[in-house]
């Protein structure tokens, strides 16, 4: 792997972890004792539900805290803490039948039980009808949040539960596109000292934001100019000029297009 790679990926796992961070944040916020439903990469739905389940079993509603509940947790694993399916195979209709079962026993050091399934994108349609009814009334003060990577849910599961979307790895500092000149040039102030890998980054950006708010050309002009830093080694000061050229003076970019495609 080039060093160029390994940055990117690096920065790539920063907004990860940001995006994982204001996730967790928002279920937080808004779960009560209310079953819900995660829209998130396979790969991280295992630690969603770890970091949840710590704050939902935690008797101070805080998690990692010195409660009787917080102290059980060997690793990933917890008395009151069920997790059943994989990101990629999700509970078959058996393990759903039975988590009725499992949830209504008495918690062993919580004050309830919570289960997690996992890959319910993947849920059969049985299985998927066999969880209506739990989700519905669920026993004792038990939560059940279903992960899933799509959102593919029957809509008489998804009445029932309260969702929330993993949001783009993209921090939301790299959807400001400047507003005036002088932002911009302090912008490229800032952008002197950046990394292509990472101006492409905030290129990404504004060219998501302009589509967001239908500037469909100026959105492709930008792509034209991030594909270009892209494919060729631009120096900077040209980047400069072609961004400054597009953002400032309306110049149109489009012979780009020619070049580059
Ligand atoms: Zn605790």
């Amino acid at each position: 792997m080039s060093k160029e790679n390994v940055a990117a990926s690096e920065e790539e796992q920063s907004y990860l972890q940001e995006s994982f961070i204001s996730i967790v944040a928002e279920v937080k916020h808004n779960i009560r004792d209310t079953n819900f439903a995660c829209i998130i990469p396979g790969f991280l739905q295992k630690k969603l539900a770890v970091e949840l389940g710590k704050y939902l079993l935690c008797e101070n509603r805080i998690g990692g805290d010195s409660c009787e509940s917080c102290t059980s947790w060997v690793g990933e694993s917890h008395p009151d803490f069920i997790v059943i399916g994989s990101p990629d195979k999700a509970p078959g209709i058996k393990e759903c039948m039975s988590l009725w079962e499992e949830i209504s026993l008495s918690p062993v050091v919580s004050n309830r039980r919570v289960a997690f399934l996992l890959g319910c994108d993947k849920l059969s349609l049985p299985a998927a009808n066999s969880l209506l009814k739990l989700t519905e009334e669920t026993p004792g003060e038990g939560v059940v949040a279903l992960l899933m990577e799509e959102e593919k849910i029957l809509p008489t599961l998804r009445s029932r539960l309260h969702i929330f979307r993993f949001k783009s790895p993209l921090p939301k500092a790299f959807e400001n596109i400047p507003k005036s000149k002088e932002d911009f040039l302090k912008w490229l102030k800032s952008a002197s000292k950046m990394e292509n890998n990472e101006i492409l980054l905030v290129l990404s950006g504004w060219v998501s934001a302009l589509m967001g708010n239908g500037e469909f050309r100026k959105a492709a002009n930008l792509e034209a100019v991030r594909v270009l830093v892209e494919k060729y080694n631009v120096p900077k000061e040209m980047l400069e000029d072609l961004l400054y050229a597009e953002l400032w003076e309306g110049y149109s970019l489009e012979f780009l297009s020619d070049v580059l495609w």
